[in-house]
């Protein structure tokens, strides 16, 4: 007799999210049954998820419902309300951990959501690594940060070292980013004293459509498509800060390669960086969405006073550089990104604009 699902389970937390979304696509195509838990069903587009489940995974009743999967042999598709005794507790094959309570700079960076942010983060992770080891989840995915690299690193725009070795000593500039920190540590203790399967990464700003794009949680690539796209011709474009500071894009599509390529090896656990090393300032990120929209737009740099008249707020930039660095994904994947960031931010100017 064999009651148990034939084809490959998937659990996503934080399914309604922008990463989340688009690795449930991922895993349907793959052929997996997918359950995605989230507060939200995604902004953009519906989930093809077979399951989703609303709930708060601070909770931790909430969070070991979502890792219980009963299946019985009539019907791949199962819902934990329907329990009887026909029904057969399975482990999840694959659980990716990415909810978590976070956005864009103005949201991460101002000091105003901290202790939200560190609170909510952290609970989450506290109960799914317990419950994933008590439901055998086989292999557990965590989505770390490059926030969680040590500012010290990070202070030469043109130079920035975010090799994973150099995560120590620790010195974060976020409290965002040791968060992440003591997940990654969570998710590693467990492994080592309870030996649950993880795979833990650090993306580097991911994006793309179907992303935030405005409301105040939107990164740099989704504003400034929005931006260029609002603006008329002649107007100017804000940018905050200088402009100088560095960062990398990765598109979303690479990303969910990159997560699945190395969720399903056998090897190595991380932590890894998932990112592009195609670094630009932020001008130069703008002057791409300005040229993608034909429109005669200039850059208005915003910073100091002039910032904090108008927001009531310190001009929330991030370290001054940061750039993801691939040897290691490549040497052990075999494998590393190498899409355009003009390819990437051409969808998402064409996707941000169909959405006006
Ligand atoms: P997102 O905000 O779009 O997705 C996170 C999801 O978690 C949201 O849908 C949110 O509703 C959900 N969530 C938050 N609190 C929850 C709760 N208490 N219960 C249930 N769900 C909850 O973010 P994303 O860009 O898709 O990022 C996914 C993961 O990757 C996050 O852990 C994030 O920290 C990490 N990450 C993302 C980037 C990036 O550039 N997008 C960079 C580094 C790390």
């Amino acid at each position: 007799m064999n009651e148990q699902l034939q084809i490959k389970t998937a659990l996503v937390l934080g399914a309604g999210g922008f990463i989340g979304s688009h690795l449930v696509k991922r895993l349907k195509n793959d052929g997996y049954w997918v359950r995605g838990v989230d507060l939200k069903l995604p902004e953009y587009w519906e989930t093809v998820a077979d399951d989703f489940v609303l709930s708060d995974l601070r909770d931790a009743n909430n969070v070991e419902n979502a890792l219980k999967l009963y299946t019985d042999k009539n019907s791949p598709k199962n819902s934990i309300s329907s329990i009887n005794n026909e029904h057969v507790l399975q482990s999840f094959d694959e659980v990716y951990q990415l909810a978590a309570d976070m956005g864009g700079a103005g949201y991460i960076f101002t000091g105003e959501n901290d202790a939200n942010v560190m609170h909510n983060s952290a609970l989450i992770n506290l109960h799914v690594s317990y419950y994933a080891v008590k439901y055998k989840a086989k292999r557990v995915f965590y989505s770390s940060s490059a926030c969680m690299y040590p500012e010290h690193n990070q202070l030469d725009s043109s130079n920035p070292n975010c090799e994973e070795s150099s995560a120590y000593p620790a010195n974060p500039d976020s409290e965002y980013g040791w968060e992440k920190l003591f997940s990654e540590r969570l998710f590693m203790a467990f492994s080592r004293n309870y030996s649950l399967d993880v795979r833990i990464a650090r993306f580097h700003n991911i994006f793309g459509p179907y992303g935030t794009w405005k409301g105040g949680k939107e990164k740099a690539p989704a504003a400034m498509c929005r931006k260029a796209v609002e603006a008329k011709e002649g107007d100017q474009i804000e940018v905050w800060g200088d402009g100088l500071q560095t960062r990398s894009f990765l598109y979303i599509d690479e990303c969910i390669e990159a997560v699945i390529r190395f969720m399903r090896q056998n090897n190595f656990r991380g932590p890894v960086n998932i990112g592009s090393e195609e670094m630009v300032t932020i001008n130069q990120l703008a002057e791409l969405a300005i040229k993608i929209s034909k429109k005669n737009i200039g850059i208005l740099n915003l910073s100091g006073d002039s910032f904090f008249e108008k927001y009531g707020f310190k001009c929330p930039t991030g370290v001054r550089g940061r750039n993801s660095d691939n040897k290691l994904y490549f040497q052990k994947m075999n494998w590393a990104p190498n899409q355009s960031l003009t390819i990437g931010i051409e969808k998402t100017y064409e996707w941000i604009l169909s959405q006006f």
